[in-house]
């Protein structure tokens, strides 16, 4: 018989998925084997709904990854454009920025395109924000980066700020944590769980794992409640995969957008360029529009790249 499960990790091809059973190691069958071949975007990775199979001599494997609600995909540089999913069916994706030394503005602006590209809700979690002076106020000043998505700060060590994220994890819903190894992911995942059930940084060292964390990085389930995952390769997410999540990353320069006298308008040197006014008056920070244009030239040459190829 075939029963469901979900998708905890992906180790070299073998999946751990959690079933209500408890969590079951599995092989990728054929079928499923057949559609990577055609498209590797369609491998099974965390998140993923499935479908399992047990055969007599021993062996579980996946027939069939069900259809995805969200997927979080990285557009891979170089031949291979098909783009590699990172997360499946999450309903809120929160990009983890640490508030110490300094939040990084453009991985934040660069992680929130790739959220809403998704499907996924987004939000931005200011972590280890005990370290901050006032994380209130780096919050307010930090929401003009993210239109329209809540900026919260949190701190997993002192257990404040988790009230708005348990929402968020509350059964059948899923929260995926998106940002760079130190974060305090980890920790985060812990403070919900109400368990330490992800090794921190300073227990990864100890055990001498402290760069090979991806075999860590899993959907974990939240007791009475639904699951959180970490994301794994974000640290080397370049290429973002559409425009639209970048259009809605910077709803304020496309709405600057719409006053522009051309529709085609290239916002450099055409005349009565809206977004360059506003960037002339000081309404646009030259950091902000800087940003956008680099995301911009990313994405338009990523499909020239596909459309070059079919
Ligand atoms: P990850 O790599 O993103 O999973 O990050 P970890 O959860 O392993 O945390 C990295 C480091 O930051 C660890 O040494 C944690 O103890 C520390 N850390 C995590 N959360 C907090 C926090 O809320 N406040 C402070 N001060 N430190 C934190
Ligand atoms: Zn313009």
């Amino acid at each position: 018989g075939r029963r469901p499960g979900r998708v905890a990790r992906v180790d070299r091809g073998v999946c751990t998925v959690l079933t209500a059973d408890g969590p079951v190691r599995a092989t990728l069958g054929g079928a499923v084997l057949g559609d990577a071949a055609r498209d590797p975007a369609t491998l099974p990775c965390a998140g993923d709904w499935v479908l399992l199979a047990s055969w007599p001599d021993g062996p579980v494997t996946v027939e069939a990854v069900l259809p995805r609600r969200t997927a979080l995909v990285r557009r891979t540089a170089g031949k291979d454009a098909s783009g590699q999913v990172l997360a499946a069916n999450l309903d809120a994706a929160a990009v983890v920025e640490p508030v110490h030394p300094e939040p990084d503005v453009g991985r934040i602006e660069r992680l929130l395109s790739l959220v809403h590209e998704s499907g996924a809700r987004p939000l931005v979690l200011l972590t280890k924000a005990d370290l901050a002076a006032d994380a209130d106020a780096l919050a307010r000043q930090l929401a003009a980066v993210a239109p329209g998505v809540p900026v919260l700060p949190v701190s997993a060590e002192r257990g404040v700020g988790l009230a708005p994220l348990r929402p968020l994890v509350a059964p059948g819903r899923t929260l995926g944590l998106l940002g760079p190894s130190g974060a305090g992911k980890s920790s985060l995942v812990n403070a919900l769980a109400g368990a330490t059930v992800m090794p921190t940084q300073a227990i990864r060292r100890v055990d001498g794992k402290g760069r090979h964390t991806t075999t860590w990085r899993a959907l974990v389930p939240i007791p009475g409640g639904g699951a959180v995952l970490d994301t794994p390769g974000v640290r080397a997410v370049g290429l973002l995969d559409g425009a639209a999540g970048l259009d809605r990353a910077f709803t304020d320069i496309v709405a600057l957008a719409t006053g522009c006298r051309y529709a085609d308008c290239a916002h450099d040197a055409e005349p009565a360029c809206a977004v360059r006014a506003a960037l002339e008056c000081g309404e646009l920070p030259p950091r902000r529009y800087e940003s956008w244009r680099r995301l911009q030239r990313e994405v338009a040459h990523e499909s020239r790249r596909r459309e070059a190829r079919v």
